[in-house]
């Protein structure tokens, strides 16, 4: 067992220096045939962990849950939630399983968690258990956002478990292992908030010690913190809004404090543009469509800030006013990246008076022809700042309109006022603007191969998102926006 390094993680985690309200301890319940699904080896390297170990039975039955470590004492997390807007008092791990923390090369903790490994107190009517569909997409949701640059939880491996969970058809079950810088949600917060002003307090304390040690000498640290949670939520989501993801259920329990992206439901990257477009099946009043998680993100700060009230000021004005002055950082940074980056992907290297509107009439001209959002920045890529055949491909996108060619002259003057060589320029676009995302059909379709015992397709992916600034001609068709007959428009949650 020790040469699997899987002993790292056989450790008392740190989160249990908070009272016992704020976990559980539970074992993972134990699976019939437990078999490696597949392996995230890079990811294995940066935690330390001996990858090819990791494929013994022995480790596998770790990573199914059916063995804990020597001397591991895992945990589920209790949290609370606004879920759609409604407040839940009580959460927590359903059906997950905290099997410790690994400090990885880079010196990072990070937590090693089990979805999908059987029932916890937390589990209310569910079974605890995943379906292999949903592990799969999110173990390439992941490694999709990690490829593009995006803070993300990562699947470390993923579990077949020889047993069946009904959603409510028979499906294989699954165990996904899940690497986050923590599990600690703005419901965390909302939990402790419903024990007091000394719960909250131990918990802030807790993340600053664990996330952001320099805050501990801040003139304010609790401010501090919330500061510093507003601008990792701010850039994060930005970050999400230029490669037209949609998180889908940006509930207060699916938003990590550590501004990564967590719980990957019903998110879906968008083929064809609309600001207004939602996936998720449950989101009839379009909370979380694309256009919305900028307002939303600022929404659940709020409910953070509410919670560390009483931390933030000993007079009731003083801690508002410092809370408002932290969801005027998250707009600002928000606003600030949103817009950089989108300078960016339309190749401006200098940011100058107009340059958002010239990016915001491009993404109403690709709102009105439904094109395709990742193709479209693509294709701009590779356009020369004088018409040439190129634009042809760009221009396919769209249905042919005089608004485009219109755009394609103001653009084209823009570029006359940078500085930078054109080639140098094409080549910064096409390092913002991806080839790859992680279209839905192809998720879906690389889950179904997999459930039938085929991994190329969950390979091919994987190959393609880990690098999808570069265009990989030989796997070129994962590039392709889906043919009307393949589109999916809908997308669930993981339960
Ligand atoms: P999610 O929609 O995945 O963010 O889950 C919302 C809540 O439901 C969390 O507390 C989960 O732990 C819980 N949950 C989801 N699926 C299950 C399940 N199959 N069994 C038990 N709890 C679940
Ligand atoms: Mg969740």
């Amino acid at each position: 067992m020790s040469t699997t390094g899987l002993q790292l993680i056989a450790n008392k985690p740190t989160y249990r220096r908070l009272p016992e309200v704020f976990y559980a301890r539970v074992d993972p319940t134990p699976v019939s045939a437990p078999e490696l699904l597949a392996l995230n080896r890079p990811l294995a390297r940066q935690l330390g962990l001996d990858a090819d170990a990791l494929t013994d039975p022995e480790a596998v039955a770790v990573l199914a849950g059916n063995r804990s470590p020597v001397g591991s004492e895992p945990l589920a997390l209790a949290y609370a939630g606004h879920q759609f807007g409604a407040f839940v008092p009580k959460l927590g791990d359903g059906r997950a399983v905290l099997l410790g923390e690994i400090m990885g090369r880079d010196g990072a903790r990070r937590d090693v968690q089990l979805k999908g490994a059987g029932k916890t107190p937390y589990s209310r009517r569910g079974d605890g258990r995943a379906p292999l569909g949903p592990v799969v997409r999110e173990y390439l949701a992941g490694e999709a956002m990690a490829g593009l640059g995006i803070p993300t939880t990562r699947a470390l491996a993923a579990v077949t478990t020889g047993e069946t969970v009904f959603r409510p058809h028979p499906e294989p079950g699954a165990v996904l292992v899940r690497v986050a810088s923590s599990h600690i949600r703005i419901g965390t917060f909302e939990y402790a908030a419903q024990r007091g002003e000394g719960a909250v307090r131990l918990l802030a304390d807790y993340v600053i010690s664990r996330h952001a040690p320099d805050l501990a000498d801040a003139g304010h640290p609790y401010r501090a913190l919330l500061d510093h949670i507003a601008t990792l939520t701010a850039e994060l989501v930005a970050s999400w809004m230029l490669v037209g993801f949609i998180h889908g259920v940006m509930n207060t329990d699916n938003i990590s404090v550590a501004g990564e992206t967590i719980d990957y439901g019903p998110f879906a990257f968008m083929d064809r543009y609309h600001p207004r477009t939602v996936f998720s099946s449950i989101d009839t009043g379009g909370r979380y469509a694309f256009n919305q998680q900028p307002r939303i993100a600022a929404w659940n700060l709020a409910r953070l800030a509410e919670t560390m009230l009483p931390l933030l000021g000993d007079r009731q004005d003083d801690a508002v006013s410092a809370a408002e002055s932290s969801l005027e950082r998250f707009a600002d940074r928000f606003q600030t990246r949103y817009d950089a980056g989108l300078g960016q992907k339309i190749g401006l290297s200098e940011q100058r008076a107009g340059d958002a509107e010239l990016a915001a009439a491009l993404l109403a001209e690709m709102a009105r022809a439904g094109a395709d959002y990742t193709l479209a920045f693509r294709r701009l890529s590779n356009l020369s700042h004088e018409p040439s055949p190129a634009d042809d491909g760009f221009r396919a996108l769209f249905d042919s309109a005089p608004e485009l060619e219109a755009w394609l002259s103001s653009w084209r003057e823009r570029l006359g006022a940078e500085t930078r060589r054109d080639d140098e320029r094409r080549a910064a676009m096409r390092a913002v603007n991806p080839a790859f995302v992680l279209r839905t059909h192809l998720a879906d379709g690389a889950a179904t191969a997999a459930a039938r015992g085929d991994r190329k397709p969950m390979d091919d992916l994987l190959a393609v998102l880990s690098d999808p600034f570069s265009d990989h001609p030989e796997l070129g068709d994962y590039g392709r926006p889906p043919a009307p007959n393949e589109a999916i428009t809908r997308t669930f949650c993981g339960t």
